[in-house]
């Protein structure tokens, strides 16, 4: 199966890098996102992160003005339709993604292949409501989509082969590293880093150490290049709290129960950098810990 044309759903922090990677690749890419406003702030980044990769000598004015050239944006989902492949990184909403492919799936030819790039949600349902569950899979990018080289690649219980392979070769091609996964709750990144995120929680909450001699011993005792609280306010707080409850759910283990601090902070608002507050205080010049 020859992947040529590339349709993302979701024009967000990762669909705009899904669409800056694919298109850097080759693909003729169509962005879809119900917000104008969305599809208008992802082709301003895109074009202002590739000016950084010119800057950087990464690629050429050459090679980012093609790629600018083949991303085309829409807010019709319909037009997704010649697309070979379609990355749906819409939000992270279950009722929203079946919504996503019900109308998708139509407009489709029956060879598309359908992939999702959600954290948590199970490829294996998700697939199984649509009308293709065999060419069906999960294409989990790391954030920023740009810089990391993973991908996870999941297979729900009907993926075949064939759409597999398909979706291993565009990895391949964007210079990207997959890593294959069994579509259990959070795959394999999220299943290994949330619950030492939430030990780290855990460690601050009994007193064991503040953020700074956790972070700090995180990053210099164990060669991380961020302490684990650090990454927690970079991921979000809440997005953290939702993947162990995913886990929690999923596996029915207590070993995966979520840290009581880890939902205060969420429930006080305080979600990382995004809300300028976390573990560590972003409003001033430098962060502040604030525990
Ligand atoms: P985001 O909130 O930045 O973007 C989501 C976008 O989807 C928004 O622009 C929204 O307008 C759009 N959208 C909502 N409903 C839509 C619809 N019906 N049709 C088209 N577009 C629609 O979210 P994000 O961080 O980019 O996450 C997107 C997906 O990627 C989620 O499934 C998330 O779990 C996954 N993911 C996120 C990260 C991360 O670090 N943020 C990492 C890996 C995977």
């Amino acid at each position: 199966m020859d992947i040529r044309s590339i349709g993302i759903v979701g024009a967000g922090q990762m669909g705009n890098g899904i669409a800056h990677v694919t298109a850097l690749a080759g693909y003729d890419v169509t962005l879809t996102d119900v917000s104008a406003d969305a599809l208008e702030a992802a082709t301003a980044l895109i074009a202002k992160n590739m000016d950084r990769q010119v800057t950087r000598e990464k690629i050429t004015t050459g090679d980012r003005d093609a790629a600018l050239a083949r991303i085309r944006t829409t807010q019709d989902l319909a037009e997704l339709g010649p697309s070979n492949l379609i990355i749906e990184a819409a939000t992270e909403r279950e009722d929203i993604k079946d919504a996503i492919f019900a109308e998708l799936g139509p407009a489709l030819s029956p060879d598309t292949i359908l992939t999702s790039n959600t954290s948590s949600i199970s490829i294996t349902r998700l697939a199984s409501r649509t009308d293709r569950p065999e060419r069906f899979m999960g294409f989990h990018f790391m954030n920023p989509v740009p810089v990391m080289q993973l991908v996870e690649l999941i297979r729900g219980i009907a993926t075949d082969e064939a759409t597999y392979k398909a979706c291993y070769a565009v990895v391949e091609k964007l210079g990207k590293t997959a890593a294959t996964a069994e579509d259990f709750p959070a795959f394999i990144v999220n299943r290994i880093l949330m619950p030492m995120i939430n030990e780290a929680v855990y460690t601050l909450y009994e007193g064991v150490g503040t953020v700074t001699s956790i972070d700090t011993s995180m990053k210099l005792g164990a060669n991380h290049p961020m302490g684990p609280l650090e990454l927690a306010d970079f991921i979000g707080l809440d997005t953290c709290l939702a993947i162990m409850n995913v886990l929690h759910d999923g596996l029915a283990d207590t070993k995966y129960r979520p840290c009581p601090l880890l939902v205060k902070y969420v429930e006080a608002g305080w979600l990382g950098r995004k809300t300028q507050r976390g573990f560590y205080d972003y409003r001033g010049e430098a962060p502040v810990p604030t525990r």
